[in-house]
């Protein structure tokens, strides 16, 4: 696992940008230690956080191209946000380029901008760790989420889906439908379980 760490990061490293990598090693230290707050696979939560944004630096034009060469279906709110698409042609490349056979590594970079109903313990993991990682600084509640994100994961969790909807909503970008559908489905457990 150590070796094919090494291999993965020096990999990683040269695919992105420096404030991509900068962000993506923030990441993975920061699933590594929920990891061990959540007796979590430490190993699994640090591979997952390296590779969560291998495809974020390709070109969006490349990022389609690479997809229909792989034949990766797409949604239409994917086609027509290609930043949304580095999360599923992640997982593809995690998989083909950076020979990991973990699935659970994968689905976790899968599901890591939208969020999906019903996520693995690693998948809550890497998508806490990806917005409260320390070079993040402009989201509001940030102090409260990191404090949270600790003792409340699933809470964490929703305050995340709340406020990435709250400035989706703001902004410009268009809401992938698969984010409200995952804070719907996280809201009514949490009321259903009164916490
Ligand atoms: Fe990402
Ligand atoms: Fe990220």
């Amino acid at each position: 696992m150590q070796e094919q760490l090494k291999t993965i990061k020096k990999k990683v490293k040269k695919a992105l940008d420096k404030d991509r990598w900068e962000h993506t090693k923030g990441v993975a230290y920061t699933a590594c230690c929920l990891a061990m707050a959540y007796a979590a696979d430490t190993d699994q939560a640090m591979l997952a956080g390296y590779l969560h944004d291998c495809a974020k630096s390709i070109p969006n034009d490349e990022k389609l191209a690479l997809c229909k060469k792989h034949k990766i279906a797409l949604t239409d709110v994917e086609q027509r946000n290609p930043y949304l698409i580095h999360a599923k042609l992640g997982a593809f490349l995690a998989k083909k380029e950076y020979g990991v056979e973990d699935e659970a590594i994968c689905h976790a970079i899968q599901v890591h901008t939208t969020g999906v109903p019903d996520m693995s313990l690693l998948d809550k993991i890497i998508f806490v760790a990806d917005y409260i990682e320390p070079k993040r600084d402009k989201a509001r509640r940030l102090p409260e989420i990191r404090e949270t994100a600790f003792h409340d994961l699933d809470q964490a969790l929703l305050m995340v889906l709340a406020d990435s909807i709250y400035y989706l909503s703001k902004g410009t970008r268009e809401i992938d439908p698969m984010t409200e559908k995952t804070y719907d489905y996280y809201k009514k457990r949490m009321d259903t379980n009164g916490t």
